[in-house]
């Protein structure tokens, strides 16, 4: 009888711990950007349940954030997938060096909703797909252009307008900010009047 309750407890205690970790909150976000990606992740309930980590690093090459899925993830079912959204600690400045945390919290915001923006359109991909997505962002600038602008129009669509076209016209006007990194936003991404244009359709069509 008694071994019965030993190992009723034990079986109770392990189903405990199972559904603590199963329902554990999946996003691991690093304290001193939480209110900022909240905000973002706010605009996105689709993601809900997607689990993203969002993790600074010292530098990344030619951007300030990058997200991308991860390995293991690409091998499980879609909605099983895992993703990981890097931020770059410094932020690319000519002369002066400065802390990406330090650009003003809308900008940051539009930021990471436009690494969200990414991925929304991962997640409408296959795995193979997304494979191949990595493949040709590489070798392909015409699919680099196609990929940003999409992740600006996924947070655009999301009602992210404003904090995107902060984050853009911070980097455009400010007079520090390096001019390859200006002039690659330029080639790559949505502009400012693509953006209100972007707007306008959608408040003419939710009016219709
Ligand atoms: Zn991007």
């Amino acid at each position: 009888m008694k071994q019965r309750i030993k190992l009723l407890l034990l079986l109770s205690i392990s189903l405990i711990l199972i559904t603590t970790i199963v329902t554990e909150p999946k996003n691991k976000i690093p304290e001193n950007i939480k209110s900022e990606v909240d905000i973002a992740l706010h605009h996105f309930p689709e993601l809900e349940g997607i689990s993203i980590e969002f993790k600074f690093k010292k530098n990344i090459k030619k951007s300030v954030m990058l997200a991308q899925p991860t390995w293991s993830g690409l091998l499980k079912p879609k909605n099983k997938r895992s993703y990981k959204i890097l931020i770059s600690e410094k932020f690319k400045i000519s002369g002066a060096e400065f802390k990406t945390l330090d650009v003003p919290r809308d900008v940051l915001i539009g930021w990471i909703g436009h690494e969200l923006g990414h991925v929304m359109d991962y997640q409408q991909r296959s795995n193979l797909n997304l494979i191949g997505f990595g493949i040709r962002y590489v070798l392909l600038k015409e699919f680099v252009k196609k990929a940003e602008r999409a992740a600006d129009s996924f947070a655009v669509s999301r009602g992210m307008s404003e904090y995107i076209l902060k984050t853009k016209r911070f980097i455009l006007n400010h007079s520090k900010i390096d001019e390859v990194y200006k002039a690659r936003i330029k080639q790559y991404y949505l502009s400012p009047d693509e953006i209100m244009e972007m707007v306008k359709e959608q408040e003419n069509s939710s009016l219709l």
